[in-house]
């Protein structure tokens, strides 16, 4: 490709880019195509020659875009967002550029030094503790991974890296309502998913300390080694807050390992009103949070912070003759900061999304998720139709269609083909979880450009549903 082939195609691109952004309401939320109905439309084998960009293309918006569920619609209330942004795509375009491989500092120097900048100002915005390191990882599930293998590595005095797992009984704790990636996590570090206590939870999902004192004083009496708790601040089921400052009392008590997964929620701290959430994290030695789900940053964007950096850099440190460079004494290498060698410049757009929006703006923003999210929630409770089914402190609303005359089993039933209706829609994402055995749906409020509108719409159509169908 030319130089001059690369402007027009680009040029030709970013106008697209726009023109989606505009229009984006116009496509279903949901991709409505069958499973294999996309392969079927790819060819089998790859090209012998090059074909021109203009092909390309065409065949980007024909046969790829009806593959694709818009995430950046904003009425995806499903999962939790991955939301984005235009300052975010801007640095996208320029980190693909660059096409820079930020392991060392060597290999870009402002990589490693903008990600320093940029966790700094993360701990400034968010309030967290002053002395904690941060850097940036794929996804919550490394960073819990990354915490748990730290602590591992640490509590056998350095040793298990060296001549593997010794200490055969290790265990971690967390709430039955937390992330599946805490079972992998426990796979993955040769722990063991049997060595993962699952502590009750209370009504409000979140969990039980008095619960995680007594499996901890049973696994002591039993012989086992307590090793971490991961708190959850905001579970993916129901968003629901552990007490984080009770949880650290018992960690500090026991001398474990805490690991806090916020992985939404985390956003949430740039809200002074949201802290209360954190009270108690100083205590604990590692945070992650998702700047990629509800801070406006595409993905990936993960952000890990950790109190205890010589713990992590032992873990992970491997210095191999040709990764050896005369500044790796005053600089920060972050090849030594979690599993993969290589990584992406992640930082630049974390960049530009805080100084484009800048913190107010940010926080206007988190603000609104939050009221549009009360606001929907007490539709929600007016409604004789509808009960609620968790609390709502963040910006996910748990709900299920309510019909007095059925069984469980029936109604639970019903809620599904509520769910699927709505779907297929196209008007609206929603996606659904399990509580207390009830089908439950949740309604997610953190798409970077929904408005008022959209949560009326989304009401209306669940409404015109409920009224127009055989539900009943
Ligand atoms: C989304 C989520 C994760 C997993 O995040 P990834 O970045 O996809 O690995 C972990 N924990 C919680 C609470 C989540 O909501």
């Amino acid at each position: 490709m030319t130089n001059e082939d690369f402007r027009k195609s680009a040029h030709k691109m970013v106008d697209w880019m726009a023109d989606y952004m505009e229009n984006i309401e116009s496509f279903p939320v949901k991709s409505q195509v069958k499973p294999g109905e996309i392969k079927s439309k790819l060819p089998n084998r790859p090209s012998q020659q090059g074909e021109d960009m203009d092909t390309i293309f065409n065949d980007f918006k024909k046969i790829i875009l009806p593959g694709i569920t818009h995430w950046q619609h904003p009425s995806f209330h499903a999962y939790f967002p991955g939301n984005s942004s235009k300052p975010s795509v801007l640095a996208e375009m320029l980190t693909a550029t660059l096409g820079v491989q930020a392991m060392i500092w060597n290999t870009s120097p402002a990589a490693a030094e903008l990600e320093e900048q940029v966790m700094e100002w993360f701990k400034t915005m968010m309030d967290l503790p002053k002395e904690w390191t941060g850097s940036i990882q794929n996804g919550a599930s490394d960073a819990t991974l990354n915490a748990i293998l730290t602590a591992r590595e640490k509590i056998s005095g350095f040793t298990t890296n060296q001549v593997g797992i010794t200490h055969n009984k290790l265990r971690v704790y967390c709430s039955e309502q937390a992330h599946s990636s805490v079972d992998k996590a426990m796979a993955i570090a040769g722990l063991g998913k049997n060595n993962l206590v699952k502590i009750s939870v209370d009504n409000a999902f979140a969990l039980k300390e008095e619960a995680l004192e007594l499996a901890i004083q049973q696994d002591l009496e039993e012989g086992f080694t307590p090793l971490m708790v991961v708190a959850a601040i905001g579970t993916t089921g129901s968003t629901a807050i552990d007490p984080l400052e009770k949880i650290a009392k018992i960690t500090q008590k026991h001398n474990l390992w805490l690991h806090v997964d916020a992985a939404l929620a985390g956003t949430a701290l740039i809200l002074p009103e949201m802290r209360w959430m954190a009270n108690g994290l100083s205590k604990g030695d590692s945070l992650v949070f998702n700047p990629h789900k509800w801070m406006f940053t595409n993905f990936d964007a993960s952000v890990y912070f950790v109190k205890d950096k010589v713990a992590l850099i032992n873990t992970f440190s491997e210095s191999p003759e040709y990764l050896k460079t005369k500044e790796d004494n005053e600089v920060t290498n972050y090849r030594d900061w979690g599993v993969p060698l290589g990584r992406r410049f992640r930082a630049l757009k974390l960049w530009f999304v805080i100084r484009s929006f800048g913190v107010e703006k940010l926080q206007e923003k988190i603000r609104l998720h939050l009221e549009f999210s009360q606001d929907f929630k007490s539709w929600i409770e007016k409604s004789a139709q509808f009960r609620l089914m968790a609390p709502v402190d963040l910006n996910t609303i748990c709900f299920r269609y309510l019909n007095t005359n059925k069984t469980k089993e029936e109604i639970n039933l019903i809620n599904k083909q509520l769910l699927e209706q709505i779907n297929s829609s196209g008007k609206a994402y929603l996606t659904h979880t399990k509580l207390n055995d009830w089908f439950t749906l949740r309604l997610v409020i953190g798409q970077t450009n929904v408005a008022e509108k959209h949560i009326n719409q989304v009401k209306a159509l669940i409404s015109n549903l409920i009224k127009n169908s055989n539900l009943n």
